[in-house]
């Protein structure tokens, strides 16, 4: 069985965030709820969720703040969900680190459409890493290929 990816829903108006929950468990994703920032904090760092839909304007800390706290310490996908219709707001929110924004009213498929793209680049971000790991390393004329098993000096097999 496959494990479902977690979505992080930061909202702290109830019925936004249960219209998102409904929306993202319907297509196959597990949902949590955090109706304010420093909720959502803790709950980033104990369940380790695979992306956060965060909404900008919550009672006690503001969107941008988390994002700069988070991206200190997280890579995880943060897509913006803000009321704010402000340009101002929405720059601010990529240069701190969010990787998307969505502006409400958005419905169902948009949402979805958005969050399969940062998971989608979440997973490719996974890849790239494991293609980084050197299979060769090269000292001088000393040559060791991890995939052939192979130490060599001056291009000669060392045994
Ligand atoms: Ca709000």
């Amino acid at each position: 069985m496959q494990l479902k990816d977690t979505i992080l829903i930061v909202e702290d108006e109830k019925s936004i965030a249960n219209y998102i929950k409904t929306i993202v468990e319907n297509n196959g994703y597990r949902a949590l709820i955090s109706f304010n920032g420093f909720e959502a904090l803790t709950m980033l760092s104990s369940y380790c969720p695979d992306l956060m839909l965060l909404d900008l304007g919550l009672a006690d800390i503001d969107g941008i703040q988390i994002i700069e706290n988070v991206r200190e310490w997280s890579q995880i996908p943060i897509i913006v969900v803000s009321a704010r219709d402000m340009e101002r707001d929405k720059v601010d929110a990529l240069e701190k680190g969010a990787d998307d924004y969505i502006t409400k009213p958005f419905g169902a498929a948009e949402l979805l459409a958005r969050i399969k793209v940062a998971m989608r680049h979440k997973h490719n971000a996974k890849l790239e890493d494991s293609f980084t790991q050197p299979n060769k390393i090269l000292v001088k004329d000393l040559e060791i290929d991890f995939n052939k098993h192979q130490v060599s000096i001056s291009g000669s097999p060392v045994h």
